[in-house]
């Protein structure tokens, strides 16, 4: 991922590491910038401006995550803090991280299949516990919205697909 933090100023890079410790409410495994939610970090007078894209714009996630941002930039004593919400271009699931997927794969919900979102097919869902690909939706809604429900035809388990967008 392409950052300005390799050419801007320690403290961007002391704030990018801040970040990447708050975790996604939804899923706990995911940092907000595995997630690819912070667009940017930078410097503004005295104080410092995030840009932040929400991921789906029905998750009640967004409030507590930017609460979450300023409590953690205060704490640092990284203040004033600003945040800019850019919802264009919205979020897509295409700016989650490789480690991201992996690790979305260990926790038990199938990573976001982009290329078949962007083919307008169904996704491939593979089973995250036996990489099988013999699944079956049961519902578009799995535990939270942004998440459809899934049984493994081969191991009978059934979980978590995070969808695309
Ligand atoms: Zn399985």
């Amino acid at each position: 991922m392409q950052r300005l933090a390799t050419i801007a100023p320690a403290e961007v890079r002391q704030i990018w590491a801040l970040l990447e410790q708050i975790p996604d409410p939804e899923v706990p495994v995911l940092s907000i910038t595995d997630l690819g939610m912070v667009r940017s970090v930078s410097p503004q007078g005295e104080g410092w401006v995030i840009g932040f894209t929400p991921t789906y714009s029905g998750c009640p996630a967004t409030e507590h995550l930017l609460g979450e941002i300023r409590a953690v930039m205060t704490r640092h004593g990284f203040t004033p803090v600003h945040i800019v919400l850019q919802l264009d271009p919205p979020w897509t699931t295409d700016w989650m991280n490789a480690g991201a997927r992996e690790r979305l794969r260990q926790y038990g919900i199938s990573p976001p299949q982009a290329h078949a979102c962007h083919a307008g097919l169904p996704p491939a869902v593979s089973c995250p516990r036996c990489g099988s690909t013999h699944t079956t939706l049961i519902s578009e809604f799995g535990s939270t919205a942004c998440k459809a429900l899934y049984r493994c035809d081969s191991c009978r388990e059934p979980f978590d697909y995070f969808k695309c967008i």
